[in-house]
């Protein structure tokens, strides 16, 4: 299923099945109108699909005194509108995405939980693109397992501490004993970040979002009542004058998207290599929709900081409980978000941006496959810039003391790391 090459993970496109009930909107479209406009397929490559029985309908299912239908090819289907009764089959060649070639490491091992360190820019489960190139499917692979249950989830970028259930009632059980009981959780992350970090132990308490650069909205999309109670501690752990860095443990303790990525970007800190937070570094891929997306995210939280100066401050680590305390704030009004007419431009710009630099990936790689016919981007790119110096270097449940599991320390949050 794998093959390796170039220091990449790469999956062969592959066929895989499943079957879509109508939904009351799709009722009399046709199918390439329904693909096309819901599932954003070219109509080219939907008529291929079509003409080669990948894509098919089923009818009358579910509907009592009626046998089923299966119809198949284009003669039947070009025109034929969609019924509540269909059930449409799809045949679809998928492409993953590669990832790095990168070595998984057991942390600890038990009949129940198999407690591993995960190599960065790998997503932890099946999402989007990435089917087989998600850490528990190679860990299946790997160990030859029917299955492993994530008991929580890191970032796709970051590295570390993953535990993994090896059965069923195992994974039900501290899936359900971690989210339940999230104050007995305690997690904690070494962080590379830009310039010299305060000594000692700092707050900081500020709400979390993001701008979403395909849609051009914030996320989370309630942002009238947006969280205001998101924290994180930082302590600095050293710090290097040649490279201006320092390395800062972290300890989030909630658990926003992003949470420890953001915190330390708004107070000045960012991760020195973060491609989306700290956008520096000119040859990675979207750079400048993520420059533009950044400086769109920081503007707002300027605007917010004004309102809330303490959101935007490193405290002191005795507020804590105050902080948690903290209810929700309007960000739409704090920022003026639907009335700025600066703003929104600046928005739309950052859409279109978006796209534009989508279209320019698809005419530089311009290939399209031959057994489907979508048009496909490289999967051969250095993938570099999807490692950043984030890691989960300790997992620690209070309420079990044989639930507390450590990494090694990665080369970067050593002292005397050149990079
Ligand atoms: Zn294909």
């Amino acid at each position: 299923m794998y093959t390796f090459e170039n220091g990449l993970r790469k999956v062969a496109p592959y066929f895989s099945e499943f079957s879509v009930r109508i939904k009351q909107r799709w009722e009399g479209k046709t199918l390439v109108e329904l693909q096309t406009t819901e599932f954003g397929e070219s109509a080219a490559v939907v008529e291929q699909a079509i003409r080669h029985h990948r894509l098919f309908i089923e009818t009358n299912q579910g509907k009592k005194k009626h046998t089923q239908q299966t119809i198949k090819g284009w003669d039947s289907l070009a025109t034929r509108p969609l019924d509540r009764f269909d059930v449409i089959h799809s045949l679809q060649h998928r492409h993953e995405p590669s990832v790095g070639d990168l070595p998984w490491t057991v942390i600890h091992e038990d009949d129940d939980l198999l407690v591993i360190s995960k190599p960065p820019g790998i997503p932890t489960h099946p999402t989007g693109n990435y089917h087989y190139n998600s850490i528990t499917e190679i860990v299946k692979f790997d160990r030859q397992l029917a299955n492993v249950w994530p008991t929580h989830r890191l970032d796709k970028a970051t590295a570390g501490v993953l535990i993994l259930a090896k059965n069923q009632k195992a994974g039900k059980y501290y899936q359900q004993l971690f989210s339940e009981n999230k104050q007995l959780v305690t997690k904690e992350y070494f962080a590379r970040v830009k310039g010299e970090f305060p000594q000692g132990t700092h707050l900081v308490n500020c709400p979390i979002f993001s701008v979403m650069s395909t849609q051009g909205h914030i996320r989370p999309v309630n942002a009238d009542e947006l969280m205001a109670n998101s924290s994180t501690i930082f302590t600095r752990v050293s710090y290097d004058p040649t490279s201006n860095q320092s390395v800062v443990k972290c300890q989030p303790v909630t658990g926003k998207t992003h949470q420890i990525r953001i915190h330390l970007r708004n107070v000045g800190f960012p991760i020195a290599n973060d491609y989306l937070y700290h956008p520096v570094n000119e040859g990675f891929i979207n750079h400048e929709v993520n420059k533009l997306s950044c400086s769109i995210e920081l503007e707002l939280y300027r605007r917010l900081f004004r309102v809330h100066p303490e959101f935007g401050q490193l405290q002191s680590a005795d507020k804590l409980p105050e902080a948690l305390q903290k209810g929700t704030i309007d960000l739409y009004s704090i920022t003026n978000w639907y009335h700025d007419s600066a703003l929104r431009s600046e928005v739309e710009r950052l859409k279109s941006l978006r796209s534009q630099s989508f279209e320019k990936l698809k005419a530089d790689y311009d290939t399209k496959c031959l057994e489907c016919g979508k048009q496909l981007l490289t999967t051969d790119r250095d993938l570099s810039d999807q490692a950043i110096w984030l890691h989960a270097f300790k997992y620690h449940y209070q309420g079990n003391p044989n639930i507390c599991f450590e990494d090694d320390i990665p080369s970067w949050a050593k002292p005397n790391f050149i990079e």
